[in-house]
């Protein structure tokens, strides 16, 4: 397979997770009797570009055609978007009647943020369930899967857009010169596109190794988005860091030529680069610390389990099944997920076969094993009173740690 980004077909594989299924394919008890299909998940960097990326791609329509992710399920991620939505707004000068385009908008969570501010929004999702959801709240959502097609039949119907954002999903695609070739029409009379995705350069400094699966193709650094975003005439004039989903960037981008260019790109650039983020040997490092950490995950585990304590998984993200699944960790470890998200209550994770429990309705084990790491400062202050009383989480990331009424305040 050729670079995803600039088509070299320099790629060298870096890290190799095995064979492993989709990791948001939940399975229904009836799914059990039969294997699930299962799809290489190996790591590649781009000697050409720098790009980092995965080397084999699951179909769009399989993996988000319907979607189990929903952006409004966590307040840190809503208020997240309504900290976004002030800052574009107030930053780009956005007045009443200016459309916004949102691509990959979920349940329009994001969107709906704009409401206060009068401006015209259109939502593209591919997944069908979620466009339905967005369209019930109000906010006009087409289910389809965003490219240069797209992009045109909006701007037939719509007008150019001052504002595009892509939150979470830029890492998704499939079709991914489409999409930005799509950007690029739909901004050309002086609109902007906001990309926020999980930054490779925290990946790293943090050994983020179950932010890769199936849905995630690339792994970005301002200088990869660069070299793409060049090929459609648009470049990266701002550069920030976001706290969610355990470190993301935004980019502001716009037609090349028409905006000043803010020192912070340069400076993002900068830090990637002392971080050696255009370095195979960074990244055969990366790799190393990934089995170092499964060690020591699985030393931890193993005790707990021969000590007759019971273990549960606090959550069923997609990055858990990459985790679970890199380590082989079974139900003989680990024995159920508890979610709270009630579309994936009583199904089970693929590969790990770990069936997915209401947490309200459940039992409290020993120790949960925590999967949406990222989301830890919401749950731990929720959870004060099981680890008060005894009980402990198992973080597993970025090195894992046992957290517990003795270090509790130290994480909180
Ligand atoms: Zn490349």
């Amino acid at each position: 397979m050729p670079c995803r980004v600039c088509h070299s077909t320099k790629l060298e594989q870096f890290l190799d997770l095995g064979d492993q299924p989709h990791c948001d394919s939940l399975l229904l008890p009836k799914d059990l009797g039969h294997k699930e299909p299962y799809y290489p998940l190996q790591v590649c960097f781009c000697h050409d570009c720098t790009a980092v990326q995965i080397n084999y791609t699951v179909p769009k329509e399989t993996m988000f055609e319907e979607y189990l992710y929903v952006s409004g399920t966590t307040q840190t991620l809503r208020t997240h978007f309504q900290d976004s939505t002030a800052r574009l707004v107030k930053r780009l000068g956005l007045k009443a009647g200016d459309l916004v385009v949102d691509i990959g908008s979920n349940d329009g969570t994001w969107l709906a943020c704009y409401e206060n501010f009068g401006l015209r929004t259109l939502g593209v999702d591919g997944a069908k369930n979620l466009a339905e959801m967005a369209n019930k709240r109000g906010v006009e959502t087409w289910a389809k899967f965003f490219n240069a097609g797209v992009a045109r039949d909006i701007i037939a119907q719509k007008g150019r857009a001052k504002l595009v954002t892509a939150a979470g999903v830029f890492f998704h695609l499939e079709e991914l010169h489409s999409v930005t070739e799509g950007i690029a029409e739909l901004i050309r009379d002086g609109g902007v596109f906001c990309v926020q995705a999980i930054s490779l350069a925290g990946m790293i400094k943090y050994t983020q190794f179950d932010q890769v699966y199936h849905e995630h193709l690339t792994y970005w650094t301002v200088h990869s988005l660069d070299r793409l975003f060049s090929q459609y005439g648009l470049e990266i004039f701002h550069a920030g860091m976001l706290p969610i989903h355990g470190g993301s960037m935004e980019l502001l981008v716009a037609p090349r030529g028409t905006q000043k260019i803010d020192a912070s790109v340069a400076k993002m650039r900068a830090d990637e680069k002392e971080l050696g983020c255009d370095k195979i040997e960074t990244y055969k490092k990366f790799a190393k610390r990934v089995w170092e950490i499964e060690a020591e995950l699985m030393a931890i585990l193993r005790d707990y389990h021969a000590k007759g304590k019971k273990i549960y998984a606090f959550g069923a993200p997609a990055k858990g099944a990459t985790l679970l699944n890199s380590f082989h960790i079974t139900t003989e470890l680990v024995q159920c997920a508890v979610e709270v998200n009630q579309m994936k209550v009583g199904k089970y994770i693929p590969g790990a076969r770990m069936p997915i429990l209401d947490e309200k309705t459940t039992d409290v084990p020993d120790a949960y094993l925590i999967l949406a790491w990222n989301f830890l400062k919401e749950f731990l202050p929720k959870k004060r009173d099981y680890i008060m009383a005894g009980g402990k989480f198992i973080v597993p990331i970025p090195t894992p740690v046992v957290i517990d009424k003795n270090n509790y305040a130290q994480y909180a």
